[in-house]
């Protein structure tokens, strides 16, 4: 496996714009799957847009709360994560939790957002993956590949943003997260607690947990994945964090 990815930002770094698009399916995505790389962007001057395709109004164990008072403060939750990665303001989509489809308003929606942030680098979820994955990760991931390519670039789909003088654009970079085969890795270890600090930002799913706790399932997972290291003896500065991504370069 290369270690090209941080190749990529690096040169994307000294020759772009320094912007990204980040599109999710729900608040908290961001943050486990590639909040320390957000972390890493923001660090090196890059403004980096989260779009959450819908609000996380589903999947809490308490009876009396109604989707309305779960979407606000998922929301509240992924703008203070947001805040703490260096990110800007998120824009939420509004779609129910559970119902995305890859429909033609998803499309415009997102299509929208690659003409207005312009951005070099877009980061979603691998929408093909195999196996067990949620359905709105399979289908936002999908809906940005369409949005990306081809209609993004062509003036011709969804032409009433010429009213808003939104140009065609074509991003350089694509990483998807989540991937059956991952070919690019981002060293996140400097950002690792910045990243966490971000995962518990989202309090209503991260109940009772706190930064030792999550630090310590995130060295735990490393060291066993790497030969079933002893997680004891194990020493922190031999670990190495890392995010894993498929990229696509568009040339
Ligand atoms: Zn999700």
């Amino acid at each position: 496996m290369s270690n090209q990815t941080e190749d990529l930002i690096e040169r994307m770094t000294v020759n772009g714009q320094k912007r990204a698009l980040v599109v999710m399916a729900h608040p908290d995505d961001n943050e486990f799957v590639c909040g320390g790389t957000v972390a890493l962007l923001s660090s090196k001057g890059w403004s980096v847009h989260i779009v959450v395709t819908t609000s996380g109004n589903k999947g809490t164990k308490n009876p009396s709360v109604t989707a309305q008072q779960l979407a606000f403060e998922r929301e509240q939750e992924q703008r203070k994560a947001a805040d703490i990665l260096g990110a800007e303001e998120p824009t939420f989509m509004g779609f129910a939790d559970g119902y995305i489809e890859n429909s033609n308003e998803l499309r415009g929606l997102l299509v929208r957002q690659l003409r207005l942030h312009r951005p070099d680098l877009v980061i979603t979820w691998d929408g093909f993956r195999s196996g067990f994955n949620h359905r709105d990760h399979r289908r936002t991931g999908r809906a940005t590949y369409d949005a990306i390519y081809p209609a993004a670039d062509d003036h011709l789909f969804y032409p009433e943003h010429k009213f808003e003088k939104l140009l065609p654009h074509r991003p350089s970079a694509l990483l998807l997260a989540g991937t059956d085969n991952p070919d690019y890795l981002v060293d996140v270890t400097s950002v690792m607690k910045i990243k966490i600090r971000s995962i518990l930002a989202h309090e209503s799913q991260m109940q009772g947990r706190t930064e030792e706790m999550l630090m310590a399932r995130y060295r735990e997972r490393v060291i066993k994945e790497r030969d079933n290291g002893d997680v004891q003896n194990s020493k922190d500065s031999e670990i190495r964090y890392q995010e894993s991504f498929r990229a696509i370069e568009f040339v």
